[in-house]
Formats: structure tokens, sequence, C-alpha cells
């Protein structure tokens, strides 16, 4: 890493960094210039610690299969193809953070590359500035080859899913929404927003072109606890939720 960011120096090059090459616009694809496409694929996890330390080209499934075998994981993105770099650089929210924080709240320290070419490692207890500044701040201030999390004992079974409401619902929709999710355990993280369905077979076929209301939940609690804390939508609330392996924690419930 630090001899490509020596090279791009020496020759006036233009440069991005991909990871998983999840951003939206492409940000990590320069033109005319150099794309360090990082190869760090290594997971290493101490489940005494509760921590892991992550190359930094992983994917949050991959992460989430080996974390699993140790009952643990940390919060991820809700698709699995995301890359842990350009998620956790840039905060991170996923179907943990209601109760364990976002990915940045969990990044335990980092290995930065700096223009300069220095491999330094960043955490609460050195180089404070640059930890805080890579949390949240996204790929502005280095390379990040490695991030070291911490991890949190999840069931080995969740209970996730996907419910999607006709348009002429979403008043009623998001007003239980907001009441159900005011009080609701942490332990259950539901996404509400508008999509235009897509002839798959995910959406029923009367909704296939129309914008719909979706609703993303995973619920990481044990089941005694979703039986006696989780109140039932109204009946007219088509549900469908099936129980996953929680190595499939990040994959969106579409896809598992
Ligand atoms: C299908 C999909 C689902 C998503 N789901 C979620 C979600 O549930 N929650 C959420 O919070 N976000 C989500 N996102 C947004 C996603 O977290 C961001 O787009 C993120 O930047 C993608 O990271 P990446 O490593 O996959 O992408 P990349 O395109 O590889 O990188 C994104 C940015 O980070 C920089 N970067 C990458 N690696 C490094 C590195 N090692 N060091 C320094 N800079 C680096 C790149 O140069 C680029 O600017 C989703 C995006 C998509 C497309």
């Amino acid at each position: 890493m630090a001899r490509c960011i020596r090279f791009v120096k020496e020759h006036d090059l233009e440069f991005s960094v991909r990871s998983g090459g999840h951003d939206y616009v492409g940000k990590s694809i320069c033109d005319g210039g150099l794309v360090i496409d990082l190869s760090g694929n290594s997971i290493e996890i101490d489940p005494a610690e509760n921590t892991a330390i992550v190359g930094s080209v992983v994917r949050w499934g991959a992460f989430d299969e080996v974390a699993q075998k140790h009952g643990q994981a940390t919060t991820g993105a809700t698709v699995s193809t995301v890359g842990i770099a350009g998620y956790t650089l840039g905060g991170g929210t996923g179907f943990l953070a209601r109760k364990h924080g976002l990915a940045l709240d969990n990044l335990l320290s980092a290995r930065v590359v700096t223009t300069f070419g220095e491999s330094l490692l960043a955490s609460e207890h050195h180089l404070q500035d640059l930890f805080w500044a890579i949390r949240g701040g996204s790929g502005n201030f280095g390379v990040v080859t490695s991030f070291e999390f911490k991890l949190h004992e999840v069931a080995p079974e969740i209970t996730a899913g996907q419910i999607v409401f006709p348009f002429e619902q979403a008043g009623d929709v998001l007003r239980f929404y907001r009441d159900f999710m005011r009080d609701a355990p942490e332990e259950i993280t539901c996404y509400a927003f508008f999509l235009n369905a897509t002839p798959v077979d995910a959406f029923p076929e009367s909704y296939h072109g129309k914008t719909v209301l979706s609703l993303v939940t995973a619920y990481i609690g044990g089941s005694k606890t979703r039986q006696k804390r989780t109140r039932t939508p109204p009946e007219r609330w088509r549900a469908g939720f099936k129980h996953y392996s929680a190595d499939t924690l990040h994959r969106s419930p579409h896809h598992v």
C-alpha cells in the first residue's frame, strides 16, 4: 500500500481506493488514474476478547460467516456484498445498530496508510485525532488496510423479513411504525422506505412497476424474549417472517 501511494505521488497521478465497490456514485473508481483494489481479506477472531481484526477488502457476508462460528457479530450492512471498509468509514448502520450502535461505535482501532506512505495504528488511545476523523470521514484521511471491531453475542437464530405495502396504505402503516418503534425493544431494527417494485419474485406481481412502502426488519433476540416483548402487528399486515441462522444476518431478507 505504501508503495502504491509513493508511486502515485512520484508520477503525479490521480488515485482511488476500492474495497467492496458499493459506493453509490462510484467514487472508488477514478478515470485515468490508479485504482488501488485492496486484497487483504483476512479475518481473525478473538472469541475470548470479543474482537475481530478484518482486512479491508472483506465484505459483510464473509465476515458474518466466520464470526458466527463463535456466535458473534457486529453492526454491518443489510446487504452481504457491501464492503466493510467504505461502510465503516462512512459510519455504517444495520440490523444490530439499535442495540449495539453504528459500525463506527464498534471500531476499536484501524491500520491507516497516509499520503506520506506511513502505516499508522489509530485507536482511542493512539493518534486519537486520526481515529476520530476516520469514523465517519470516509476515505479522506488515508487508506485503511485493516479494522479491529468489537463483537457481540448474537443468538444462532434471527427473525427477519420484508413487508411490502401498497402506496395507498402508507399513511396508516407509517403511523403504526412510528408508534411501535418508539418503545420497541432494542433487538428490533426496522427500516421504512419507498421503492419502485421491480418485476422480481420478492414482490407480488400486482406490485410490479409500482411505488410501494417496504419495511425491512430484523429481530436479533432469543425466542423467549420475542414472545414476551413484541407486539403483533394488526392482522391485515401480512408479514411472512422467517427464522434464519444468524450467519445470514447481513444478507438482505429478500436475498436469504
Ligand atoms: C446495495 C447496497 C446496500 C447498502 N446497505 C447499507 C446499509 O445497510 N447500511 C449502511 O450504512 N450503508 C449501506 N450502503 C452504503 C455503503 O455502506 C456505502 O456505499 C459504502 O461506502 C460502501 O463501501 P464499499 O467498501 O463497498 O465501497 P467502495 O466503492 O469500495 O468504497 C466506498 C468509498 O470508500 C472509499 N474506500 C474504500 N475502501 C477504503 C479504504 N480501505 N480506505 C480508505 N477509503 C476507502 C472509496 O474510495 C470510496 O470513496 C449500501 C450500499 C449499497 C450499494
